[in-house]
């Protein structure tokens, strides 16, 4: 590791290094865990990203998939049942799988949190891949070499499926360490994992007052999630009897999808109990003093889950992938074969994806085995085929008795209009039915991403 008393990393002098991954500038800190460039010791960047990975030796070509939500994890097994000599390895630094689709069940507790947790280790086992647990840093698409937190792998394509992050100034909050506080005090709970479980923890001690949730804008992650949310603690503080309202304030004129829908609900079912207040957009927020301000006045409340507008992952934009035309800083890709214009060997999907369609976990799903059919139909000299992807979102709008609506719809692009929605199905009228078939439609994927 010394080059003439300097430490080198696997034979580059750290400047070289850092310039070859493109650490030189943003993102430096996710790679130092934090510490500035500047101001990293060399020890600190010798480490896991100077070492080889603990991975078995590749027999065939070797795919990383970056992110183990619904989306990697879908395109980890198919790509190895499109391909059985695919060396898969799914890179996912979360030590378990929690979903965020039916997390607003057990929000209401309609369903087990068992049922939303999974196993990497069951899902790389029954299907032939390997799980490594770690975080992507950075990668050389020329050398086609990866850097993780794990060590570093050397791999034939590479597919970045990190999700989403968040826009605090979006909220109008410009200044980081009141978004990170913000960001603490009154998650959004539309990341999985510690956000959820924190909503959860609220609710249970909740005990009276304004519970305030909000409707981002622009293309959010689930778009029915916020109104099934606000049906959920509507009904639960019924149920409980907590003297709360919930105050939904939307910045659209009506709820964008399953209008009718959730509109019926919020007046059948929750006028007492839920205010929704359309066309209103958060223009700032006092987390210390408990307020949100909006264009019409301010909002004082007991506790929150505020949703700041959705951007693709950072590492999108750490990793030099960013299309500069995105406002939600999504990646520059081809719209149908998903790879970075001119490189057949990298590709971006899931909820980093530009093109305007649902960021659901249905979408991912489906989209998931398209991507794994199109890296497989390359590897394989063939002509790549677009599928579109399948929007199928259940929304449970009531607890007791359980009921449920549902949409479900596909995607075309019209030359000079762009993408729309086709095939499209929608019930409003909510029913015990759709309930029934909200639960088994979860459990059916969880069954396609975890079982063989
Ligand atoms: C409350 C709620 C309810 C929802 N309900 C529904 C529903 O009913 N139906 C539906 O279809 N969808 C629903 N969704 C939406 C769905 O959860 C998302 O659209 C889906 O998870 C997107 O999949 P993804 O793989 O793109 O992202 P994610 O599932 O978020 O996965 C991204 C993964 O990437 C990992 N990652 C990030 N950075 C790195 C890195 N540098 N290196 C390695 N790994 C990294 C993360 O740890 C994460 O595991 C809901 C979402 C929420 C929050």
């Amino acid at each position: 590791m010394s080059d003439n008393g300097k430490k080198v990393v696997d034979g580059l002098g750290r400047r070289d290094f850092l310039k070859t991954a493109g650490l030189a500038g943003v993102g430096v800190a996710a790679a130092m865990g934090g510490m500035a460039a500047g101001s990293a010791p060399a020890a600190a960047v010798a480490g896991p990203l100077s070492r080889a990975a603990d991975l078995p030796k590749n027999k065939g070509p070797r795919v990383v998939v970056v992110g183990g939500g619904w989306s990697g994890l879908t395109i980890a097994k198919y790509l190895k049942k499109e391909n059985p000599k695919f060396d898969v390895v799914l890179l996912e630094p979360s030590a378990m799988f929690m979903s965020c689709p039916l997390s607003n069940l057990w929000l209401g507790g309609v369903v087990d949190v068992d049922l939303l947790l999974h196993s990497y280790l069951d899902a790389a086992r029954n299907n032939g891949y390997v799980w490594l647990q770690g975080m992507l840093v950075q990668f050389d698409r020329e050398k086609r070499r990866a850097w993780t937190t794990a060590g570093h792998v050397d791999y034939d394509y590479i597919v970045l499926a990190p999700g989403i992050d968040y826009n605090y100034a979006s909220l109008g909050v410009k200044d980081p360490a009141v978004a990170s506080t913000l960001a603490h005090m009154y998650p959004a709970a539309f990341k999985p994992g510690s956000e959820h479980l924190s909503l959860r923890n609220k609710l249970d001690d909740f005990e009276e007052g304004v519970f305030v949730l909000n409707v981002p804008a622009g293309n959010y992650r689930c778009m029915p999630g916020p109104y099934e949310r606000a049906c959920i603690i509507a009904s639960y503080f019924k149920k409980e009897g907590i003297k709360g309202k919930v105050i939904l304030l939307d910045p659209n004129d009506k709820p964008t999808i399953k209008a009718e829908g959730f509109l019926s609900a919020f007046n059948d079912l929750y006028k007492d109990v839920l205010e929704y207040h359309t066309s209103t957009t958060i223009t700032g927020v006092d987390p210390h003093n408990k307020v949100v301000e909006t264009e019409f006045g301010e909002v004082k409340f007991a506790d929150a889950a505020l949703y700041p507008r959705v951007r693709a992952a950072r590492l999108i934009e750490d990793v030099g992938l960013v299309d500069p035309n995105s406002p939600q800083m999504e990646a520059r890709i081809d719209h149908f074969f998903y790879n970075v214009p001119g490189d057949e060997h990298t590709y971006v999907a899931g909820d980093s994806r530009p093109m305007p369609f649902s960021k659901s976990g249905n979408t991912a799903n489906t989209e998931g085995k398209v991507v794994a059919g199109i890296i497989a139909a390359r590897a394989a000299g063939k002509e790549p085929k677009w599928e579109s992807p399948n929007t199928i979102c259940y929304s449970m709008v009531n607890t007791d008795p359980r009921e449920s609506i549902m949409v479900d719809a596909k995607y075309k692009f019209t030359k000079g209009k762009g993408w729309g929605f086709t095939d499209v199905r929608v019930i409003n009228k909510r029913s015990r039915q759709l309930a029934k078939a909200n639960i088994e439609w979860g459990r059916g994927l969880y069954r396609d991403m975890f079982g063989a």
